[in-house]
């Protein structure tokens, strides 16, 4: 499969919906290499060097000790000055509970279970892929909202209405009957409309990484989208082709 771009004339502020990212990382290259992904992810970050200017970012003199500015905090365990253990262990003694995922280059148990005890929420070991990283983020932040915010009641786009929480949609004030991947992938245009989504993006949004087959899957799943969703399947107004791209939706 080919790694197809995305036009870099898009607008990218609904991508990852503005949640904010602090990495804390002292090896050049990889902290680099977080912020790119997660960059690409759609997160704002914010990068420190070690513990101590990690520390300068999470508390300015007028903030909240309670109240985070990040919504999610990639940490390296092994810092210069303050470690990641420590800055993890004063973050929940202070009472913040901002999801924390640990790296680390040692993969012993015992690590694991100090970095879980002193209140980390995930572990991953170093060396880790990039799409692990940024797979688990995701499911970090999508935990955090679940039990924070509530999740939207309804996404509308022109005359679709989708329910989220009940598995409905509305086309044209007809419910259509989707499958659970079809309803998946328009739940996920209506989230981002107008993003354009490779055929590989939407694989590993809709099936995930361990998917084995290819991008015709994505095809023939939007073919019965738009025969569900389009007055005119084959001049949709919904679901477009862009060409050497993927999909969008609107
Ligand atoms: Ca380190």
């Amino acid at each position: 499969m080919s790694t197809l771009e995305l036009p870099k004339n898009l607008p990218r502020f609904e991508l990852g919906n503005g949640n904010r990212v602090l990495v804390i990382e002292d090896e050049d290259l990889i902290r680099e290499m977080l912020v790119l992904a997660l960059e690409e992810e759609g997160y704002e970050v914010t990068a420190a060097v070690d513990g101590q200017t990690a520390w300068g970012y999470l508390y300015t003199p007028d903030s909240n000790p309670e109240r985070c500015q990040f919504d999610l905090i990639v940490l390296d365990l092994m810092l210069p000055q303050v470690n990641g253990l420590d800055i993890c262990r004063l973050l929940r003694h202070q009472g913040n509970t901002v999801p924390i995922l640990i790296l680390s280059a040692k993969g012993s148990e015992t690590d694991r279970v100090l970095g879980l005890e002193v209140g980390a929420d995930d572990y991953l070991t170093k060396p880790f892929s990039m799409r692990e990283l940024v797979a688990r983020c995701r499911a970090l932040l999508r935990r955090q909202r679940l039990n924070g915010s509530p999740e939207p009641q309804v996404l509308q786009f022109g005359d679709i209405i989708l329910y989220p929480q009940e598995c409905r949609v509305m086309v044209r004030s007809e419910e259509v009957n989707l499958s659970p991947k079809e309803f998946r992938l328009l739940e996920l245009f209506m989230s981002y409309p107008r993003r354009v989504w490779s055929r590989e993006q939407l694989l590993e949004q809709i099936w995930g990484h361990d998917f084995v087959g290819d991008s015709k899957t994505i095809d023939v799943h939007i073919r019965w989208l738009r025969e569900k969703l389009e007055r005119d399947p084959s001049q949709p107004d919904y679901i477009i082709t862009v060409r050497g791209f993927g999909y969008r939706l609107g």
